[in-house]
């Protein structure tokens, strides 16, 4: 295999399991994987996948996925060391590495006086993440502070070039980083200066403290399995049919949250899948209204390909 042939560069290891490397606690192993110390060292990562014509994908904290238990071929990233912000309270804005985890850095703008990421403190991921998620919570999201970021397209490593917020085609847990393969190392917020930093870190405080006791913080889990049908919520929905405890496996639907699916002791990423799909079903044969997944879910193609149909 070309992959062989070529002397990969330090760091990068073989049958890496990925469990440890979701927050749902599943997953396969990669055939290659690494966690680069700087965005060099990514640069080079990504070098050498491309020219051992290796599949190549980068991941945050994994709070957004199902990774197949049959795991993934080709080279897997991991971001999270990629960490450190710098911003100008005066000015307002802030920029993050892409590793950075999102709720540190919403604590870390509040302190400063900086007003805009109070909704980001309970959602586990990194700053890359966020950005390809366009994730949100308590009326915010990223689209709504965000002005650039910096990416890598792994075809051209050696040239990461700046995109503009409005070139990211933003709309609910959506942007067009979800289709094009481009690796995000770095981003900027513009906030809103001059605010008093004890206000901005007790609305901070308050938001994680809401989120931790209405939903399963405690759990393996991935946040919320489904989308939002608007203008219904899917957590109603998946409530309203009794379906809170359902479980198949270690999987079970959260008894505190119905669009959480918690992984109760040793799920695989078969079990929650299987617990995804009997969502899906009683929905639709219910309502007639087909949930589609938040969840990104890596691996499963070939798994598809063998599924008979029904
Ligand atoms: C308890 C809990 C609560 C949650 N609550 C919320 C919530 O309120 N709102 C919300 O929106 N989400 C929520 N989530 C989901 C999740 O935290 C977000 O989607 C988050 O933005 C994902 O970031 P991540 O770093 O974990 O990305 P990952 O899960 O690692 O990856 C998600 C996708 O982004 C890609 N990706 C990650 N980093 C990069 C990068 N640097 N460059 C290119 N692609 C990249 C991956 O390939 C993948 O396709 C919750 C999850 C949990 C576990």
């Amino acid at each position: 295999m070309a992959a062989q042939a070529a002397a990969e560069p330090c760091g990068v290891r073989q049958g890496v399991s990925l469990q440890a490397f979701t927050t749902w606690k599943v997953g396969g192993p990669a055939e290659w994987f690494a966690e680069p110390d700087s965005q060099e060292e990514l640069i080079t990562l990504a070098a050498w996948a491309v020219g051992a014509g290796l599949p190549f994908r980068c991941i945050g904290a994994g709070s957004n996925l199902l990774i197949a238990d049959t795991g993934l071929g080709g080279l897997t990233l991991c971001n999270r060391r990629l960490q450190g912000s710098r911003s100008d309270s005066k000015e307002g804005w802030v920029e993050a590495e892409a590793g950075e985890p999102i709720p540190t850095l919403a604590r870390k703008v509040a302190r400063a006086g900086l007003h805009g990421l109070e909704w980001a403190v309970g959602i586990p991921g990194t700053v890359g993440g966020a950005v390809v998620m366009n994730a949100g919570a308590q009326g915010g999201c990223t689209a709504d502070w965000l002005e650039s970021v910096r990416v890598l397209d792994p075809a051209r490593p050696e040239a990461p070039f700046t995109l503009e917020a409005r070139e990211l085609d933003f709309a609910y847990r959506h942007s067009r980083l979800q289709e094009e393969p481009l690796i995000v190392l770095s981003a900027r917020f513009r906030l809103a200066a001059g605010h008093d930093p004890a206000e901005i870190t007790a609305r901070t405080s308050a938001n994680l403290q809401c989120r931790t006791s209405t939903q399963p913080y405690q759990q393996p889990s991935c946040g919320s399995v489904f989308r939002n049908p608007e203008p219904r919520k899917a957590g109603q929905l998946i409530e309203g049919l009794g379906l809170k405890g359902m479980s198949v496996g270690d999987a079970q639907v959260s008894p505190l949250h119905a669009n959480f699916i918690v992984n109760t002791g040793n799920a695989r990423a078969s079990d929650i899948d299987s617990l995804i799909r009997l969502v899906q079903e009683r929905v639709r044969d219910e309502h007639g209204i087909a949930l589609h997944t938040e969840v990104k879910r890596l691996g499963f193609e070939a798994v598809e390909t063998l599924r008979p149909r029904t």
